[in-house]
């Protein structure tokens, strides 16, 4: 799993400045429902419930999607500070800063230009959603605000305060390879882990660290086919949320590996990846594993007992507007073990034709993409 394109800018030397030895995040949970006398969700119920319900749609608020260096969307509110979006996720994590214009000289003058584009625009049931590329994440919002003026408007741009970015930090010391190995020897204890094991299968070797031939090829994880083994590089990731991310994505290369026709069956009528800066790109290998470690986080996240189903629906077809197939492999993880007492079980597993009659209805009215 290289890194996402639109990360590769910056990304490196900003890792480089400083480090932080902040441990992986084992206090997340997995999914634990087998056994258990009701799902155990991985958040409190109550936050998920809520911002799912109030909504990132909600009317007159300023509510947004963000796909963070190709992570799975999070939602959170957006504001504007000086010439930068200010995105503060709903769940704990620090703001995130995106300028909104880069300067270049022009005739010896200085001029901005927006680096805010517009991927599309979904006009949707209820309301549109637009779809934004940020310099290393895509926002989904009904609530565009400014921003439709940045994406066109010089005049716009002009007007703004400084533009700035917040600095992200590697998770471990790329120089410190015993803490690195510590880094996945924790992930690996996680309850989450454990679920994706089971999801998935055990790999026969322990979790180990790209080596040096993946590291300059810019890989963040790794899944060897002939010795059975996954590994992945913290040191080239500043999120906990990005390690999960690529043990799910690895560990997807060794489902379809165990299964090549299930998956050729399960792909029939999946879309492309339209996004050429998202990762799975032209690669339908690729493109899959992405689609199942989309499903992972949907399922997770959705893991709240008294979400609404509409809403739950709704968050998964923005997971689909950014990588086609999730909807598939959803339905297809849902009907594991693990997630037999997920609270969207019996949705996702209804006859294909409610779950799919209202993706296709938001599918048809998609233009730009
Ligand atoms: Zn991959």
């Amino acid at each position: 799993m290289p890194r996402p394109a639109f990360l590769v800018a910056g990304l490196a030397a900003l890792i480089a400045l400083a480090v932080s030895r902040r441990a992986a995040d084992g206090a997340t949970a997995g999914y634990r429902a087998p056994g258990a006398t009701a799902p155990t969700a991985t958040r409190t119920a109550d936050s998920i419930a809520t911002r799912l319900k109030i909504g990132w749609r909600a009317a007159g608020s300023r509510q947004g999607l963000l796909s963070i260096g190709g992570l799975p969307p999070v939602p959170g509110t957006l504001s504007i500070a000086g010439g930068s979006l200010i995105f503060q996720p709903a769940e704990g994590d620090a703001a995130i800063a995106y300028p909104l214009y880069r300067v270049q000289v022009d005739g010896g003058r200085a001029v901005r230009h927006s680096s805010v584009t517009l991927l599309g625009v979904d006009p949707g049931a209820r309301d549109s959603i637009f779809l934004f590329h940020l310099d290393g994440g895509v926002l989904e919002t009904a609530t565009p605000g400014v921003l439709r003026d940045v994406v066109t408007g010089a005049p716009r741009l002009d007007s703004l305060g400084d533009a700035w970015a917040t600095n992200r930090f590697a998770l471990v010391d790329p120089a410190d390879t015993a803490a690195q190995l510590e880094t996945l020897q924790a992930r690996a204890a996680t309850t989450f882990a454990d679920s994706m094991f089971r999801l998935f299968g055990t790999p026969s070797r322990p979790l180990g660290l790209v080596g040096d031939r993946g590291q300059r090829a810019g890989r963040l994880g790794e899944y060897i086919a002939s010795r059975d083994s996954i590994s992945l590089s913290p040191s080239r990731m500043t999120q906990a949320a990005q390690l999960r991310h690529a043990l799910a994505h690895e560990l997807a290369h060794r489902w379809q590996k165990a299964m090549p026709g299930e998956f050729r069956t399960l792909w029939e009528g999946v879309g492309p990846i339209e996004d050429s800066l998202r990762y799975g790109f032209g690669n339908e290998q690729e493109h899959q594993a992405e689609a199942v470690a989309f499903a992972v986080h949907f399922l997770q996240t959705t893991a709240a007992p008294d979400l609404p189903t509409d809403a739950a629906l709704d968050l998964l077809q923005a997971y689909e507007r950014l990588v086609p197939g999730t909807r598939v492999m959803a339905r297809r993880l849902v009907a594991q073990p693990l997630y037999r007492y997920h609270p969207l079980a019996s949705t996702l597993l209804a006859p294909a034709r409610s779950v799919a009659a209202r993706g296709d209805e938001h599918a048809e009215n998609v233009d730009v993409f």
